[in-house]
């Protein structure tokens, strides 16, 4: 359903929500206005590919815009943009290659295949629905149909998922565990999923035939790099691993110091098992990601302050596991003191997501942020919560902000020998006893020749433990390098107890990864601006606020009379010197029409020239969602555009500054 909440320029009271919202009539909106488009559909579409058209396109970068104002201007993230190709080593010690896989069933005897969690989710849900229509009509079974819109393209054997609901009622027991299922569905393994699928004979919703065991799909595009295919690679799933292989160079950037932040805009691409569900599920998508780097012992922000009243809504983990979905509201500061969120830096960037995400336009009461369960976790993250957008195809994660730990910096490190590490120096000095192996290597090498290095990384890979009984069997002559066969004497190595005064601390950093899907973003907003006018369920609206519209004022003059042409041309070229993207339709549709098929683009303001614009020099202003007109001269409008677009002023206060219009427009 579309709000009838009123955005905070518009002092009258819209009815939004007088027609239900209509996906069909949104998604013919926007194909009809080109916002989007499925990729390729002359050749007849891809699944999971879609284009942008102009409107799209310009509402993405002006959402990517108010992103970078909000994290990189604000906060001096360090930004970066690195390659998409990526060799298979680093994706190897992240753990994609291994774990970067959703589980995939197939139906038995057509071979159709299904992503597991969302054929249970499916078949699940449709049951319940079939429960409470057959509890409604106390008995009349009458089948309903419960179908995802088809989407052209899609792969041969990844078909629409099309679960009938069937009024039947439902034993009350198992009622409560298909709820219980539901509510922690992202918390179950592949196996764990096929128990569920046999327990409750879940099958292909079309053929009815039985599906086999789940088994995992890794998500990634496979690449080979160079002409002589000696390197694998893959397109990269997260623009992440970017940010981790560049760690030193952004930490020397940094003078040395955490915590800093780095960011990155681009694209990622995974090879998604089913992709449905338009934009929100797409195999190629643009991605906004920080890495935020923080010592591990001092998680708090330092700006914590600024956010600690923010109130968000909650979905906490004990909640779900107990088949629940009630949600908890409270501040961020009282999230993190109490320990339900686990530390000030996580809790800053969720305050700060949320503040984003409401700026931009998505609806308060359609956003909540979700803890992951336990399996649920990423491979790599200590703690996670996703700020989930509710939209028709109900509640998508838009942004996942974990804690990654210190996980990927500790792999790449070993992978690959280099220090990735903080140095800080201590305030005071830490004194301390060690055992310290001194080797001889001129005598060590002629002796093992070329076992040399083996035996002494093996002696460097000792523990304090053992190098004390080293230092003693030592003492009473050869003896083996514990847990090898090389055999040494105190003539090659030595052990003493040293006492080290230690002025630095080095440690590995944890790092904060905020990380946007600005596709889901995208839609999630345009399914929470879209409504239709009272009057007529056919004239949709969308109500982008003007930071993001991607056109804030539409210039029309009211004939095609050639006097009117001159000011025109300066109106626009005022505009543009302002920085407010215009556009004239001069278009011989009716002023009416003409409002209309802007709204349907968002543009949020219009501006009517006409002959008393020659005469008088004043042009009126339109809003488009109370449709209210204002009048005024043209450098008093062009001002109260200004401010209006920037957000300095409401139109209650243009209403304040300019007169109301009374000539009436007929829409
Ligand atoms: P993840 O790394 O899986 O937590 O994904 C980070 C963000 O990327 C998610 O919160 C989504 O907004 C977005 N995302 C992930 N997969 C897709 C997809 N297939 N299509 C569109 N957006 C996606």
């Amino acid at each position: 359903m579309s709000s009838s909440a009123t955005p905070a320029n518009v002092a009258v009271e819209v009815n939004r929500t007088a027609h239900a919202f209509s996906r069909a009539q949104l998604e013919g909106v926007m194909t009809k206005r080109f916002f989007y488009n499925q990729a390729f559909e002359i050749y007849g579409g891809v699944a999971g590919l879609y284009d942008y058209g102009p409107m799209g396109a310009a509402l993405q970068a002006n959402i990517i815009s108010a992103w970078r104002n909000h994290f990189i201007l604000e906060e001096e993230m360090l930004e970066l943009d690195t390659t998409i190709m990526t060799p298979y080593d680093v994706l190897k010690t992240s753990g994609h290659v291994d774990k970067f896989a959703d589980w995939m069933c197939k139906d038995t005897k057509t071979g159709e295949i299904f992503r597991a969690d969302h054929l249970l989710e499916g078949v699940l849900e449709a049951r319940l629905k079939g429960d409470e229509e057959a509890r409604a009509a106390e008995g009349d079974a009458t089948t309903q149909k419960q179908e995802v819109p088809a989407e052209k393209g899609d792969d041969k054997k990844v078909r629409k998922k099309k679960v009938k609901a069937q009024a039947v009622k439902l034993d009350p027991t198992v009622k409560a565990e298909y709820e219980n299922i539901l509510a922690q569905i992202d918390n179950y393994s592949g196996p764990e999923l096929g128990a569920f699928m046999k327990k409750y004979d879940v099958r292909a919703p079309e053929s009815g035939n039985e599906v086999g065991e789940p088994v995992q799909f890794n998500l990634m595009f496979e690449t080979q790099i160079g002409p002589t295919g000696g390197l694998k690679g893959y397109l990269r799933p997260e623009t992440a691993q970017g940010h981790f292989v560049n760690f030193s160079r952004l930490l020397e950037f940094n003078s040395g110091r955490v915590p800093f932040a780095s960011a990155h805009i681009g694209k990622s691409f995974r090879n998604e098992i089913s992709p449905r569900a338009g934009l929100l599920r797409v195999r190629e998508f643009t991605m906004a990601e920080i890495e935020h780097f923080v010592d591990p012992l001092e998680k708090e922000h330092t700006r914590f302050d600024e956010v600690a009243n923010v109130e968000l809504a909650f979905l906490p983990k004990d909640v779900q596991q107990a088949g629940q979905t009630t949600l908890v509201t409270k501040t961020i500061g009282e999230a993190v003191s109490s320990g339900m969120v686990d530390n000030q830096t996580l809790g800053y960037f969720l305050a700060r997501i949320n503040l984003f995400l409401l700026k931009i336009g998505i609806e308060p009461s359609r956003l909540r942020f979700r803890q992951h369960m336990a399996n649920e976790m990423a491979h790599y993250a200590s703690d996670c919560w996703d700020a989930e957008i509710h939209t028709s195809y109900g509640w998508i994660e838009c942004v996942g902000c974990a804690d990654r730990s210190a996980y990927d910096l500790t792999v790449h490190a070993k992978k690959t020998k280099k220090d990735l590490v903080v140095q800080k120096v201590l305030k005071e000095p830490k004194v301390y006893e060690k055992w310290v192996a001194n080797i001889d290597r001129k005598s060590l090498g002629p002796k093992f020749k070329k076992d040399a290095k083996a035996v002494e990384e093996a002696i460097t890979a000792l523990e304090q433990e053992q190098l004390e009984s080293l230092s003693s069997a030592l003492k009473n002559g050869p003896t083996k390098v514990p847990g090898t066969e090389y055999e040494i004497s105190s003539d090659l190595v030595t052990v003493e107890l040293k006492s080290i005064r230690e002025t630095v601390r080095e440690f590995t950093p944890n790092v904060i990864e905020p990380s946007f899907g600005l596709g889901r973003i995208f839609y999630a907003l345009l399914e929470h601006s879209f409504w239709a006018r009272e009057k007529d369920a056919g004239q949709g609206v969308l109500s982008l606020n003007p930071l993001v519209a991607p056109i804030k004022v539409l210039v029309v003059p009211i004939s095609a009379n050639a006097s009117l042409a001159p000011l025109v041309k300066d109106i626009s070229a005022r505009l543009r010197k302002e920085g407010i993207a215009s556009r004239v339709d001069d278009s011989s549709a009716t002023i009416g029409r003409r409002y209309a098929r802007n709204d349907e683009l968002g543009t949020p303001f219009a501006l009517t020239l006409d002959f008393a614009s020659l005469q008088n020099g004043t042009m009126t202003l339109r809003e488009r969602d109370t449709t209210g007109q204002l009048i005024g001269s043209i450098e008093d409008v062009v001002k109260t555009i200004k401010g209006l677009c920037e957000g300095s002023i409401s139109w209650q206060d243009a209403e304040g500054t300019l007169k109301k219009y009374s000539g009436e427009q007929a829409l």
